[in-house]
């Protein structure tokens, strides 16, 4: 069986890696619309984390630690299918990952994000690790993948990264297309609220509302395996370019 990640690994192996970068990946279990699994976010940071992992590994020491597949969700909850931890926990939860690899003598540490309910907990962790000594950084996938993405007309399927829409159909179909239901896919609708969402320069989340009318962010017309596997090879190569800067940066 072929080794893959951090947990295959016996700790004397797991020495060789300490100098290296260990990716923490971050996902979610909660609700993607009627058609995609309630591991979506997970499936994508473990996957990948993984692969660009692999890409690396003939230039560096890296690995991808087990993937914390709980997040903040809380968001999600009135639709089902969700599990949450607060956000108070989410950030001890990631503190305490980071000081364990710390302690276990890990130096450079990379959260690789799937979910927006995450991505301030995790930068605000890294700075609280800054002032214990560990060297960390964070970010979302779609972050360091957006300008290669924007530029392959990712868009054009639905908001980037989106929730349950075009997008992350595209990439379930390519990567874990035995998972989708795609008869079951939301009805067609007309998305009026701004595709880039990085652009967005106020952050409103109301009492009471949830994500999208209907727990998805967009509907999936747009949606293929073909698009998928183009989005996919542009974000691992992205992801791994960003570890690769960490890497050499310390
Ligand atoms: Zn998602």
């Amino acid at each position: 069986m072929e080794k893959i990640g951090f947990i295959a690994r016996t700790r004397g192996e797991l020495d060789a890696f300490k100098e290296g970068v260990i990716i923490i990946p971050t996902g979610t279990t909660e609700q993607h619309g009627p058609h995609l699994p309630v591991g979506v976010d997970s499936f994508l940071a473990e996957t990948i984390a993984l692969h660009a992992a692999k890409e690396l590994s003939t230039r560096l020491p890296v690995l991808a630690a087990p993937t914390l597949t709980y997040g903040n969700s809380h968001h999600h909850l009135s639709f089902g299918g969700t599990i949450s931890l607060r956000s108070e926990t989410l950030i001890a939860v990631l503190k305490d990952i980071g000081m364990s690899l710390a302690e276990s003598g890990f130096r450079k540490l990379f959260f690789l994000n799937s979910h927006g309910g995450n991505d301030e907990a995790a930068r605000l962790v890294v700075r609280d690790l800054a002032r214990e000594g560990i060297c960390a950084a964070a970010t979302s996938y779609w972050t360091v993948a957006w300008d290669a993405l924007k530029e392959a007309g990712a868009l054009d399927s639905g908001r980037v990264p989106g929730h349950a829409g075009g997008f992350e159909t595209s990439l379930m179909l390519y990567l874990y297309g035995e998972l989708v239901q795609w008869a079951n896919r939301p009805p067609l609708r007309e998305d009026a609220s701004p595709k880039e969402e990085p652009a967005r320069r106020l952050f409103v989340q109301l009492p009471g509302e949830g994500v999208g009318k209907d727990g998805y962010s967009d509907d999936a017309r747009h949606a293929s395996a073909a698009k998928g596997e183009q989005y996919f090879q542009i974000i691992v190569s992205q992801v791994a370019q960003a570890v690769e800067e960490f890497y050499r940066r310390i």
